[in-house]
Parts: structure tokens; sequence; C-alpha cells
């Protein structure tokens, strides 16, 4: 992954250079989405794709989701797993689908909070 994100010769999102170190673990739900405030946390109010912010969003964390990074259809098992999961607004999480990502993003790094 690219240090940052260059547009028109400036820097938009810097990222920093130490991986996520989840802070958080919770377990027992039955459903992912009851993992959302967690994650909301863990990943600083933001997209772990894009950057976006909530605040930046008309409706706020509305327009998030719980992304898979294994995708649910290839590791059932693993649906409601909270290391498996991260924030993502819905359009990065819309457009990934069911694509398996090339790294785990949760193990890359992640901005600071
Ligand atoms: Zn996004």
């Amino acid at each position: 992954m690219n240090d940052a994100i260059i547009l028109a010769s400036r820097t938009v999102f810097a990222y920093p250079s130490m991986e996520h170190q989840r802070r958080h673990g919770p377990r027992g739900y039955t459903g992912y989405r009851a993992y959302k405030p967690w994650l909301r946390d863990e990943f600083a109010f933001q997209c772990v794709y894009c950057l976006s912010r909530e605040r930046w969003c008309p409706n706020g964390h509305e327009e998030f989701a719980v992304d898979h990074t294994i995708p649910q259809a290839a590791a059932p098992d693993e649906a409601c797993d909270y290391d498996n999961l991260v924030y993502a607004c819905q359009s990065c999480n819309r457009n990934r689908q069911n694509t398996e990502l090339p790294i785990d993003p949760g193990e890359c790094r992640w901005p600071r909070i």
C-alpha cells in the first residue's frame, strides 16, 4: 500500500507507518451488524479504505457499514469474528462486494486517532 494518496501533487490522506493494533475484542454477538458500534470506535469513525469520515457524510454513521475482510461467502464461519470485520463507507463496501482483498486491512496501517 502506498504511504499516501497523492492528488494534484499534494497529499490528501497520510497513512501512519505503524500497523493497526486492535483495541477492542468483543465476542458473542450472533449478528455481525451488532459489532458496528465497536468498529466505529476501533477505526476512528473512518472508512478503512478511503478514509472518509462519518462527519463528512450528511447521514453520518448511517452511510457506513460493517465489512468482512474475508467475504461471508468464502468464510461463513467468520461472519461474526471481530478480527474479520472492519468499518467501511457504503460506497467502498458496495464496490468491494465479495472480492477478497489482497491484504487484510486490519493488518496494515491505519489513521492515528
Ligand atoms: Zn470508503
